[in-house]
């Protein structure tokens, strides 16, 4: 099931608070200093399979697949997307997530959604992104969609399909 508007608009202001209390008012956010700050320790490391981040909440350690150590945009999406399980599930039963690549299965198929969405608002706070768009459109003589989410994802340093989603439910589609 999609997420309501009401459970969009709690994590949107989860990821917001995320970032008041922990100072980070300055793009691009960086996620491994705010894991720090909050007690997480980034690990690189091997994960067997096709999953890509772990986060182990027992053990306070948020574990990045080791190959992504070459893609740093990658691995701050992954990063963010475990502080939104930090921070969403924090009265939960502690257990550890494994990530997979593409689809999760679906008993957690909403929270899985949800870290999701707390790491594009974390990442991409909708004001800066506002600010981001209206600077391209400032200085473009005409508007290629894919060239803004090129700008987007390297203004923000996120992958370009995190900017895509960002942007579309930002309300910005040509
Ligand atoms: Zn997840």
């Amino acid at each position: 099931m999609p997420l309501t508007q009401a459970q969009k608009n709690s994590i949107e202001h989860k990821a917001r608070m995320f970032l008041v209390e922990n100072d980070a008012a300055r793009m691009p956010i960086e996620p491994e200093a705010l894991a720090q700050r909050v007690g997480l320790s980034v690990r690189y490391a091997a994960i067997p399979g096709n999953t890509i981040g772990k986060l182990d909440r027992d053990k306070k350690i948020i574990v990045v697949d080791a190959w992504l150590e070459d893609d740093p945009s990658y691995a701050r999406c992954v990063i963010s997307h475990e502080l939104g399980h930090w921070n969403l599930e924090e009265n939960d039963a502690e257990e550890t997530l494994a990530e997979a690549a593409m689809a999760s299965d679906t008993k957690s198929e909403d929270k899985e959604l949800a870290a999701s969405l707390f790491a594009r608002a974390m990442l991409m706070p909708r004001p800066y992104l506002e600010k981001a768009v209206e600077i391209y459109r400032s200085e473009k003589q005409w508007e290629q969609y894919d060239s803004l989410i090129d700008y987007i994802s390297s203004l923000f340093r996120v992958t370009k399909r995190k900017a895509k989603l960002r942007l579309e439910e930002c309300g910005f589609v040509l």
